[in-house]
């Protein structure tokens, strides 16, 4: 007989690879691969990384391959290396996702935050690292934002991140907590995880619909201390929940998601926005932050904390300082509901409508994977090598749609759905 938890980690397992990947016969299967904060899936995921490997083979898989990455050695690296090193990036771990990439194979990647490993190291350094890194991953960010193969983001725990949300638990069931609360917002304690998702991604698909039919010029977000009018472009399209990859197959590319998103027209976002929540980025937290924007891009930046982080990353590129995207998630959402801030990204961002500075992705226009870059900006979409999210989200915020003759309707209030589907 297997424990309890060990049930639930099978069936997380199938999420992954069976809603997630959607993991077809004759794949190959890479898991982990750079990502902005580790060089790899950390060495505390073996016996997730072991499972999926034995189910993936199950599912027909041809080779499945693991990159590792210890996130303590990006610490000692920063702590120890020559300053004038930190631009350097081993490629054989960029090659092995970009060769999985470019055959159309699976990629999974795990979040395992660590969010005060960093917190010592100067910002300019995480900065500087940062940029070079997205130039070198340039090749496989455009495969992956043009969906050019099934990839998925998901979450494991670790012992530092456990011990920073829950201070107050005792130590020895800290990560048993948080991995109690990633299969609950996962939907791996429903009685049929699999179909319970079928329906959640359903609905999700049926939201875009309504949206997309509507073809709003504009979104207009009021809460307080925002005040902010978004235009859309003409052929923006709606996704959430299931995508279709260019190889074909229909995958989920974040467990959990709860957003339904776009892009804004780059140039054409004006007015004042506050965040909601801290944002935890590579290392660094911005928090109360307002961006003030004019024709599109950010004028004027400020942040109670991580201030000289923003200013610097917005000095990326010319992308850097206006939208890419805009997400819709309602307060109710299972994540907001938890009322923890996980420092992750990948869950934060599914509790709370959010923006995005930077890259827009291909699929939020119709045939914008058939676009050159400059017909793709000449749309309004935006090119960049950063993709920062910002949560702005809450339950005062009323989102008002822009119809092309001027009248509006809502789509929430109250920081909920205002529509029926
Ligand atoms: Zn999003
Ligand atoms: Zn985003």
């Amino acid at each position: 007989m297997s424990s309890e938890f060990e049930q639930k980690l099978e069936k997380y397992a199938e999420v992954l690879l069976k809603v997630g990947l959607n993991l077809q016969p004759g794949q190959r299967l890479l898991i982990g691969g750079p990502t902005l904060d580790a060089d790899g899936v950390p060495l505390e995921s073996a016996p997730l990384v072991r499972l999926l490997a034995k189910k993936a083979y199950q599912m027909g898989a041809r080779l499945v391959d693991v990159v590792w990455g210890d996130k303590q050695l990006r610490l000692i690296r920063f702590q120890n290396a020559p300053k004038d090193s930190i631009e350097e990036y081993p490629k054989w771990r960029i090659d092995a996702r970009y060769d999985i990439s470019k055959a159309g194979d699976a990629n999974l990647n795990f979040t395992s935050p660590n969010p005060d490993l960093l917190s010592e190291v100067e910002p300019e350094l995480i900065s500087q690292f940062q940029t070079s890194y997205y130039k070198q991953m340039k090749h496989v960010y455009d495969l992956l934002t043009s969906n050019a193969f099934n990839w998925l983001v998901a979450s494991v725990p670790n012992d530092d991140w456990a011990d920073k949300l829950f201070p107050d638990v005792p130590q020895n069931s800290r990560k048993n907590k948080l991995w109690d609360i990633i299969f609950e917002i996962c939907r791996i304690n429903q009685e049929d995880p699999i179909a319970a998702w079928e329906k959640h991604n359903d609905n999700l698909v049926k939201r875009c619909n309504y949206l997309n039919q509507k073809q709003y010029t504009a979104l207009k977000l009021t809460a307080p201390g925002t005040d902010l009018m978004i235009g859309l472009p003409k052929d923006h399209y709606w996704e959430g929940g299931r995508g279709t990859a260019q190889n074909g197959i229909a995958f989920t590319a974040n467990i959990p998601t709860e957003e339904v998103f776009t892009m804004p027209h780059k140039d054409k976002v004006e007015g004042i926005v506050s965040t909601t929540k801290p944002v935890y980025y590579g290392g660094c937290t911005i928090e109360n932050c307002v961006l003030k924007f004019s024709k599109g891009q950010i004028v004027e930046a400020q942040a109670e904390r991580g201030e000289e982080f923003i200013l610097q990353t917005l000095e990326t590129d010319e992308g850097a300082r206006s939208l890419g995207e805009v997400a819709l998630v309602p307060h109710s959402s299972p994540i907001s509901q938890s009322g923890l801030l996980f420092y992750s990204m990948l869950i934060d961002e599914n509790a709370s409508n959010h923006i995005a500075l930077g890259q827009a992705y291909r699929d939020s226009l119709k045939n914008g994977k058939e676009l050159t870059d400059e017909e793709f900006m000449a749309a309004g979409g935006n090119n960049s090598l950063i993709h920062l999210d910002f949560m702005i989200g809450s339950g005062e915020m009323n989102v008002d749609g822009i119809l092309e003759d001027e009248t509006t309707e809502p789509i929430m209030r109250n920081g909920e759905w205002a529509f029926d589907v």
